[in-house]
């Protein structure tokens, strides 16, 4: 077991950490590690369409569901931490300010690795803004020069976790994280999104799928694990090693 090895999780909108690094997630809190996760927004206007088709609906009850739905997923997960930034959705927009609680919130979690949505994605361009504020972020949190006195970040990798059409996005995974055996808890989790159920089988498909390529790329065919389940990510920064 790791010991007080920790986690960075960022999901523009309250649900995308789950679909997309909700194996990851409780992968780590079962080997040890606190994941703490940070959502920007609540996705309250752009994806919470089938809470809006209901009668009467307001913004604040969006949000309210939205947030109640998040926390039970991250319990199905069991996330050490998950913080709300509030920050609006559709469009995301982040101020100097947001940036600095960004900085204050990465620098106490000191994680060892940190995840985020990709690159680009011309359909949600809130995903690509999360990931580009977090790799602005984890720069401002190494400089010395920023709130002298805090203990400055190292360098951590940042995994950019699967978006949804994977061709659409640029996205490219070098990296299959065996999930099966916290599986329960991802689909668990998904099961929360309510508003959302049209996702819980594409996703879970998904699993199955990289799963399939997990044991294509370890020599599952072979006799090497029987990954039933994964997860894809890209990596962005080198890794450095003294064996390959
Ligand atoms: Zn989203």
């Amino acid at each position: 077991m790791a010991q007080n090895k920790t986690a960075f999780v960022l999901s523009a909108h309250s649900a995308d950490f789950v679909w997309r690094a909700g194996g990851a997630i409780a992968l780590h809190q079962k080997k040890g590690y606190a994941v703490t996760v940070v959502c920007l927004s609540y996705g309250e206007r752009g994806e919470s369409a089938k809470l809006w088709k209901q009668e009467g609906c307001t913004l604040e009850r969006v949000k309210t569901e939205r947030r109640k739905e998040a926390e039970a997923a991250a319990r199905a997960l069991n996330v050490h931490d998950i913080q709300f930034f509030d920050l609006g959705d559709y469009p995301l927009e982040i101020d100097r300010e947001a940036k600095f609680r960004l900085v204050d919130v990465i620098r106490k979690v000191q994680p060892a690795f940190l995840m985020s949505h990709s690159h680009y994605d011309p359909y949600n361009t809130d995903h690509s803004h999360a990931t580009r504020l977090l790799m602005e972020c984890r720069m401002i949190a190494q400089a010395w020069g920023h709130n002298p006195g805090q203990k400055v970040l190292g360098a951590p990798q940042l995994y950019l976790y699967e978006p949804h059409q994977t061709e659409q996005m640029g996205w490219k995974p070098d990296v299959f994280l065996d999930i099966t055996e916290v599986w329960d808890n991802k689909r668990a989790a998904i099961e929360c999104m309510a508003g959302q159920e049209h996702l819980w089988d594409y996703y879970t498909n998904l699993a199955q799928n990289r799963g399939n390529h997990f044991r294509r790329n370890s020599g599952g065919q072979a006799g090497g694990r029987n990954a039933r389940y994964a997860e894809g990510f890209q990596s962005v920064y080198p890794r450095t090693v003294d064996e390959l």
